[in-house]
């Protein structure tokens, strides 16, 4: 368990992330948490580097929606007052503290007497110079020997809550080592990519290398890394997670890619129904088809789909047509249908009157 997440074993995987505001901040990264949160994040970590940030811990343990991991280097003190404070977890590396102070032992029996998890984070960037001579550089087999070792140094004091990660910027290496170490250990894994790019770039990275561990049944938790806010790298995540299957699917818009047949521009279409329908949490799986060769086939699959052509729409609900319509009506059509859906779904819809566009609150 991470907090109130259940980690590990068969739960379910999770999303996690990490804030960008300076954690001493406690009003802003209160207020980023709760954006992650409604995004879709289920576990958060913090970054501590100075005492204010440690100072701030217990509220922001306290007022987080989610789980909250402080990630500490080098620095016992504020390892203790993590656990203190109420964290959910501490991401620290052992090795890292007995450098500088040894108090693995005392950090180990805090954690145990707490209750409070520990992650072991290895990354390519930072691997330990003793490691990076014996293999020349970050190989997987050089990530696994840290991370193991790692973990002795809190085995020594009988302490084995722990979950690892091994992350490199190569999806390939990163793959390897997270397989090698699903080999010699049972410990939860907490997967990513390190360093993994701007947006684009790295959400094809993470959407690889988390699909391929994932569907081998590899890992617990994932982070996606973006140079780009967190809550881009939390819809990603969750979206590799529903993708997988692993996650319950929310909203899916199924469109075609267009071609030379298609009678309506399929790319505005799928994106004014997509913006139309921003926040409507239920599954939901609308298809807009741009003429009429697959079209009728996804859309009858579909909850809830266009088949266009002739400068008109055929509506499908549930498979059935339910009325053709006007190209210029496709849109706000598709919008209502999918709300009436929701609705029936359980899902209380407030139409914000003054929004551009139908905007959608699930209550
Ligand atoms: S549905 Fe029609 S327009 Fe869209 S890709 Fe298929 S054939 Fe082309």
């Amino acid at each position: 368990m991470v907090g109130s997440v259940p980690v590990g074993g068969d739960a379910p995987v999770s999303v996690q992330s990490m804030t960008t505001t300076v954690t001493a901040d406690i009003n802003a990264t209160l207020q980023q948490i709760a954006e992650l949160t409604a995004s879709g994040c289920q576990i958060v970590r913090v970054a501590v580097p100075s005492q204010d940030d440690a100072d701030a811990l217990p509220i922001i343990a306290k007022k987080s929606q989610i789980p909250v991991i402080a990630d500490i280097h080098f620095q016992p003190k504020y390892v203790f007052a993590a656990i203190e404070a109420g964290c959910a977890a501490v991401r620290v590396n052992p090795g890292n503290i007995k450098k500088f102070d040894d108090k693995v032992g005392e950090i180990a029996r805090a954690a145990r007497d707490h209750g409070t998890p520990i992650r072991i984070g290895v990354n390519a960037g930072s691997l330990d110079p003793r490691l990076l001579q014996k293999y020349g550089k970050a190989t997987p087999e050089a990530l696994v020997e840290s991370a193991l070792w790692e973990c002795s140094l809190f085995e020594e004091h009988d302490f084995r809550d722990i979950k690892i990660s091994v992350k490199h910027n190569d999806p390939v290496v990163m793959v390897n080592a997270y397989r090698l170490l699903a080999q010699k250990c049972d410990y939860p894994l907490h997967l990513g990519v390190t360093e993994a790019g701007p947006a684009f770039q790295g959400t094809i990275k993470s959407a690889v290398a988390f699909g391929a561990l994932l569907s081998e049944g590899i890992g617990d938790t994932i982070r996606v890394s973006l140079s780009a806010p967190p809550v881009e790298e939390v819809k990603v995540g969750a979206q590799i997670l529903e993708s997988l299957g692993l996650r319950e699917r929310g909203l899916e818009i199924v469109s075609c890619p267009s071609c030379g047949r298609a009678q309506v521009d399929v790319y505005t279409l799928a994106e004014q129904v997509q913006a139309g329908l921003e926040g409507l949490t239920v599954p939901l799986r609308v298809a807009v088809m741009g003429c009429v060769v697959n079209g009728p086939g996804e859309a009858r699959e579909a909850d809830l789909g266009v088949a266009s052509g002739n400068g008109k729409g055929q509506i499908f609900v549930k498979g059935e047509v339910i009325k053709t319509v006007p190209e210029s009506q496709i849109v706000e059509t598709l919008i209502e249908e999918a709300l009436r859906i929701a609705e029936e779904m359980g899902v209380e819809i407030d139409l914000d009157d003054d929004a551009p566009g139908p905007q959608v609150t699930v209550g």
